[in-house]
C-alpha cells in the first residue's frame, strides 16, 4: 500500500457501476486503492476483480458463494474472503477505508450505506434506493458524523456540479436556488402506447436508448418510476421541497439535470451518457480526474430536444411523487412494492403495464408512520413486499401473465 492513496471499498463490485467504478480507479493506481470489493453471488467475476486489484478483502453476501471464491482464489492472492452483511460493515467501517462506492442494487444496500454515513466516511452514493427507502436516517447520519455523501446518480451528480456551494465551508447552499430541473431520457418506451407497453418484455424493457445499466434499473427507467425514485433522492440530498423538482424529458441524455436560479439563469451539466463521469467526479471532488469517457460532439449531438412527462402512460412517476408528499415509510413501502413487482416483471410472471398497480395497491393498503429507526424502516419494507407479493399471486392466478385488474 503506498503512502496518500485514498482507500476505497467498492460494494456491488461486480454489477454495472462497480465494473465501471474500477474503470475509473485503475487509471489512476497513484491516487487509489482497492481496499475492499463486495458482491451478492458472481463469484467469476469477483475472482477476476480480485486478481486485478489485489483488495485486502472480498464480501460475498452469499455464504455459498463466499467458500466457492475461497476455493477458488490462489494461495499467493492476499486477499481474505468475508461473508454476509457483517462483512459489508466490516469493509465501510474499516479505519484504513476513506471511500465507500455504494452501489449494490435495491433495499439491500441500506445497511451498509448507513454503516459507512455513521462511520463518517466519503459516501459515493449510486444505490438510489437506500435514500428512498431511509433517507431520514442516512442525512441524519451524515451530518451528525461529518460524513461526505457525493451523489454518483448522473441527474444528483450534475445537480450538485451546477449548484453553489458555501464558500465558508464547502458546502452546498441553495442561495438563489428557484428550481431543480431533473431530467429523463423517457426510457425505451417513450414513444410507446399504453397497449403496446402491455407485451412488453423484459429484453424490451432492458434496451435503454442511451444507458448501458443492470436490469433492475433499467426496467425502473422503462417505467419512469427511475425518475420518480431520482426525485426523492434529490429531495434528500438537497433538501429540497418536491414542488421545487421539475422533471424534463430529454430524450438524448446529453443534459444530465439543471439547476435554475432566480435570476433567470439555469446551470446545466452536459456530457456524453456514460456513469465514468459522474463516478470521476465523486472519486476526485474537487479535482477533476481522467475518465476514459469521450469527448462530447456536440455537432455530432446536432439538437437537444425536451418535452413534458406522460404520467397517464407512465403513473409511476405519480406514484413516487404521492409517496413523497406522503412523507415517513410512504416511500420505502413504494420502493419495496416497486422492487416486487419489477422482479416478477423480469421473471415473466406479470405484465410491465401491472407494475404501477401493484405499487398503488400496496401502498393505499400501509399506514404512513415516522421512519425513526431503521428497525421502523425495515419492517415497512418487509410488511410492504408480503403485500405486493400477495397481490401479485393475484395478477397471476392461472399460470397466465395478466396486467391490471
Ligand atoms: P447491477 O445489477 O448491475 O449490479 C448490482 C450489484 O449489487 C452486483 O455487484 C451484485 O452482486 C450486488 N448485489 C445485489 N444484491 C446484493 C445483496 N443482497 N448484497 C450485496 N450485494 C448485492 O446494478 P447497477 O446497474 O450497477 O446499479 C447499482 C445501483 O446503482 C442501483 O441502486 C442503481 O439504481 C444505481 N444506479 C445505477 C446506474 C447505472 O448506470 N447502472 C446509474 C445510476 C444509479
Ligand atoms: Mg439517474
Amino acid at each position: 500500500m503506498q503512502a496518500g492513496r485514498r482507500m476505497v471499498s467498492v460494494l456491488g463490485s461486480t454489477g454495472s457501476i462497480g465494473v465501471n467504478t474500477l474503470d475509473v480507479i485503475g487509471r489512476h493506481p497513484d491516487r487509489f486503492g482497492v481496499y475492499a470489493l463486495a458482491a451478492h453471488s458472481s463469484v467469476a467475476a469477483m475472482l477476476a476483480q480480485c486478481l486485478a486489484f489485489e483488495p485486502r478483502y472480498a464480501v460475498m453476501t452469499d455464504e455459498a458463494a463466499a467458500d466457492a471464491l475461497r476455493a477458488q482464489l490462489p494461495a499467493a492472492c492476499g486477499t481474505e474472503v468475508l461473508q454476509g452483511e457483517a462483512g459489508l460493515t466490516r469493509v465501510v467501517t474499516a479505519a484504513e477505508v476513506d471511500t465507500v462506492m455504494a452501489a449494490i442494487v435495491g433495499a439491500a444496500g441500506l445497511p451498509s450505506a448507513l454503516a459507512a454515513a455513521r462511520a463518517g466516511k466519503t459516501l459515493l452514493l449510486a444505490n438510489k434506493e437506500s435514500l428512498v427507502m431511509g433517507g431520514h436516517l442516512l442525512m441524519q447520519a451524515v451530518r451528525q458524523s461529518g460524513a461526505r455523501l457525493l451523489p454518483i446518480d448522473s441527474e444528483h451528480n450534475a445537480i450538485f456540479q451546477c449548484m453553489p456551494v458555501d464558500s465558508g465551508n464547502a458546502r452546498l447552499s441553495l442561495a438563489g436556488v428557484s428550481k431543480v430541473l431533473l431530467t429523463a431520457s423517457g426510457g425505451p418506451f417513450r414513444q410507446w402506447s399504453l397497449a403496446r407497453m402491455e407485451q412488453a418484455t423484459p429484453d424490451q424493457a432492458c434496451a435503454h436508448p442511451n444507458w448501458s445499466m443492470g436490469r433492475k434499473i433499467s426496467v425502473d427507467s422503462a417505467s419512469l418510476m427511475n425518475k420518480g425514485l431520482e426525485l426523492i433522492e434529490a429531495c434528500w440530498i438537497f433538501d429540497l421541497a418536491p414542488r421545487l423538482i421539475e422533471v424534463v424529458v430529454h430524450p438524448q441524455s446529453i443534459i444530465h439535470s439543471m439547476v435554475q436560479y432566480r435570476d433567470g439563469s439555469v446551470l446545466a451539466q452536459m456530457g456524453n451518457p456514460d456513469m465514468r463521469t459522474p463516478i470521476a467526479y465523486g472519486l476526485g471532488w474537487p479535482d477533476r480526474l481522467a475518465s476514459g469517457v469521450a469527448p462530447l460532439d456536440l455537432i455530432a449531438t446536432a439538437r437537444l430536444d425536451f418535452e413534458a412527462p406522460d404520467e397517464g402512460r407512465f403513473p409511476c412517476l405519480r406514484l413516487a411523487r404521492e409517496a413523497v408528499e406522503a412523507g415517513g415509510t410512504a416511500m420505502a413501502v413504494c420502493n419495496a412494492a416497486n422492487e416486487v413487482a419489477v422482479a416478477a416483471f423480469l421473471d415473466e410472471r406479470i405484465r410491465f403495464t401491472a407494475i404501477p398497480a401493484v405499487i398503488e395497491q400496496t401502498l393505499e393498503r400501509m399506514p404512513v408512520l415516522e421512519p425513526t429507526t431503521l428497525a421502523v424502516v425495515e419492517s415497512a419494507d418487509v410488511e410492504a413486499r408480503r403485500i405486493a407479493a400477495e397481490l401479485l399471486a393475484k395478477l397471476e392466478h392461472g399460470g397466465r401473465k395478466v396486467g391490471i385488474a
